[in-house]
């Protein structure tokens, strides 16, 4: 397919395991197929949780599987000036605001209002307001900190009836065995935060940014993530930029059923290596030919 890009965008807060392999084999292999492009996005946002020799790890462990991307790979940790600019754009449209509660505030309130999902996609679904200019003023000065949610209910006015039509396609499926074309619900995700206290913008803000940026055609990624596109492409639309193909991939799961714990050491692809499994071997294992 002429233009199609893909990219695989793993965060290195640890080895990759073979989750993270046939994420990226999926990846490479549609890239392959459809003669298009296989970007590398290093989520790295989250600079207390990252760490240099996860990076360099990556590289090695996608070498050592044959995959091969269009270089340089995108450090997110190097464009914070280009989340605070789109984050700006949003708050020029009026659909964003500023929340100064804590983790402990939030959790009291969702405890209290049976409206609030306490198990949305994020975590708890909440649902905040803007303050008034004087009380967000006296707040600011005395030095609160606070992060940037993404107000539904400013997103729906200001999209009109664009907003009902909100869609996506997903090409594979997703956790309930939803595909097709599918319309969007953002307000599963409550009000989410768009912008960090800590750290400025968010996984949401950046990937969104950094996928319309580079021209992503199809995003493909695991099933865990599905839910994500109902606010991206929310997003997408409020930034002016077209959203692109969803493609979800099933998990890899242990024998016993379960998702692949991040802990658990013995699947990630160094200690495979080490312990002699091929390229080969991994490959056949989660059901790639080789190459
Ligand atoms: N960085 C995310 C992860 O490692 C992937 C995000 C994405 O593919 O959109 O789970």
């Amino acid at each position: 397919m002429a233009g199609f890009v893909t990219r695989f965008a793993p965060s290195p807060t640890g080895l990759l395991h073979l989750g993270h392999a046939f994420s990226a084999l999926a990846a490479f292999e549609a890239a392959k197929a459809a003669d298009g492009r296989l970007l590398l996005r290093i989520e790295d946002i989250d600079q207390a949780r990252c760490k240099p020799e996860f990076e360099k790890a990556i590289y090695e462990d996608l070498a050592w599987l044959g995959i091969s991307w269009e270089g340089p790979a995108r450090r997110q940790s190097e464009h914070f000036n280009e989340y605070k600019a789109v984050l700006a754009i949003l708050r020029e449209k009026g659909v964003v605001y500023r929340c100064f509660k804590t983790r402990k505030e939030i959790a009291e309130e969702i405890a209290r209002a049976p409206h609030f999902s306490p198990d949305g996609p994020d975590g708890a679904s909440y649902v905040g307001a803007p303050l008034a200019a004087l009380e967000e003023r006296s707040l600011l000065a005395d030095g609160k900190s606070y992060a940037w949610r993404l107000s539904i209910s400013a997103a729906r006015d200001h999209l009109g009836g664009a907003f009902e039509e909100l869609a996506f396609t997903e090409e594979g499926a997703g956790p309930n065995g939803e595909t097709g074309r599918l319309k969007a619900m953002p307000e599963i995700f409550g009000d989410p935060v768009i912008a960090r206290k800590d750290f400025g913008t968010s996984y949401h803000l950046a990937s969104v940014h950094d996928d319309a940026r580079a021209g992503v055609t199809h995003v493909i990624r695991g099933q865990d993530l599905f839910h994500a596109a109902h606010l991206h492409v929310l997003v997408y639309a409020l930034l002016d930029f077209p959203a692109p193909v969803y493609r979800c991939h099933k998990l890899i799961t242990d024998k016993t059923g379960k998702r692949l714990a991040k802990r658990d050491e013995s699947v990630k692809l160094r200690a495979l290596r080490e312990s002699g499994s091929t390229r080969e071997d991994i490959l056949s294992k989660l059901g790639f030919s080789g190459t």
